[in-house]
């Protein structure tokens, strides 16, 4: 969005919010799909300022939430080993998994690292030559090609100690997932303007085509939000159903080829489990044959416990839109950021986190 003065922007927002009161005239629930844009919306206040019969509900959008507790339960026993180092975004060592954490194993002795890219990864294994660096790959369309281009150097460099366990999520099949096996019901979508900036518009087209919605790929100032729930107004308005894009000024139609290159060189689909939503087909990204030496589950055998999900946790619900996160009982009592009972109150961009940190209750 281009620069505006205090004055102009209140102007545009004051424009955007009664245009929204004006076309929308029964309730409407909008899912913002991403992580980040529940953390943006909260932060300015927006569900606050919208018409009350227009609803922002949060979807699958914080990658470590969605993240299994099978995939955790994992790690944590990788990280038990002796001779492995776990490299990992910081956000997964609190996540707990069965029965403890990778912050738990980390305090009993673990090797486990926190990195910024996994390209740091890359840089701990050649400073460790006698361990095994696992890097834990786990994100959406954001960093799944920098995962890539960092296994693509190791192959090029003969890094021989160097591997990933996998975990890559993509949006489009877990938003088809909510409208067709879960049958969420929702009357349009704001997209993830971060995804979209590697993906394009075109793998989304589905949600007009096939299912008559209205979506946006929304920016994440305030004003963005605004903007992109006002275009979502004007195409119910107007009944209309397309895919539009409001971050023009970050997303091309076509997205990131380049990235897509490297994700299609190192990566094939592959189904993935999701938390809340299941097995969903050719959801994920998995190491192909010729990367497949840098595959820690294809080249180290480990043993892990029988995953089971917290008892009482609604964070499955919570990502499907189907329940807020002040109607699990465990929410701002058992479960809070400092203990987190789920994996949606451990991330900053997780939904319960939201909730919690910026005091909403209803
Ligand atoms: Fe799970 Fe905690 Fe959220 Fe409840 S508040 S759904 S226990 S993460």
């Amino acid at each position: 969005m281009a620069t505006l003065t205090a004055k102009q922007t209140k102007q545009a927002a004051d424009f955007f919010l009664k245009e929204i009161d004006r076309m929308i005239d029964r309730p409407v629930r909008f899912m913002e799909v991403c992580g980040t844009h529940t953390v943006a919306i909260f932060r300015a206040g927006i569900r606050q300022l919208l018409p009350e019969k227009v609803e922002l509900v949060s979807g699958p959008g914080c990658p470590v939430c969605v993240t299994p507790n099978d995939y955790l339960d994992t790690a944590i026993a990788y990280a038990r080993q002796k001779d492995v180092i776990i490299a990992t975004f910081g956000d997964m060592l609190k996540v707990p998994g069965t029965t403890s954490s990778l912050n738990a194993v980390k305090a009993e002795g673990a090797d486990i690292r926190v990195v910024y890219s996994p390209l740091d990864s890359l840089q701990i294994a050649k400073d460790n030559p006698t361990k095994k660096v696992i890097f834990l790959a786990v994100g959406f369309e954001t960093t799944s090609p920098t995962a890539a281009a960092t296994i693509f150097t190791a192959k090029q460099q003969n890094i021989k100690n160097f591997y990933v366990l996998t975990a890559h999520k993509l949006t489009p099949p877990a938003i088809k997932a909510l409208l067709s096996e879960h049958n969420v019901k929702v009357d349009g979508f704001l997209l993830p303007g971060h995804v979209c900036v590697i993906t394009g518009r075109k793998p989304f087209e589905f949600i007009a085509q096939d299912y008559h919605l209205p979506a946006v790929v929304a920016g994440f100032e305030p004003l963005d939000i605004l903007a992109s729930v006002y275009m979502l107004a004007k195409q119910l308005y107007e009944h209309r159903a397309q895919i539009e894009n409001q971050y023009k000024r970050v997303v091309k139609d076509e997205g990131n080829i380049q990235a897509q290159k490297i994700m299609q060189m190192v990566y094939k689909l592959s189904d993935a489990n999701w938390r809340g939503l299941g097995k969903i087909e050719n959801s994920g990204l998995d190491v192909n044959e010729a990367f497949a030496d840098f595959d820690a589950l294809k080249v180290l055998p480990v043993e892990k416990e029988i995953s089971k999900d917290a008892p009482g946790c609604r964070c499955g619900e919570v990502l499907r839109g189907l329940v807020k996160p002040t109607q699990c009982p465990l929410f701002g009592k058992v479960c809070t950021p400092m203990h987190a009972v789920g994996s949606c109150m451990v991330s900053v961009e997780g939904t319960c986190a939201a909730w919690y940190k910026y005091g909403a209750r209803t």
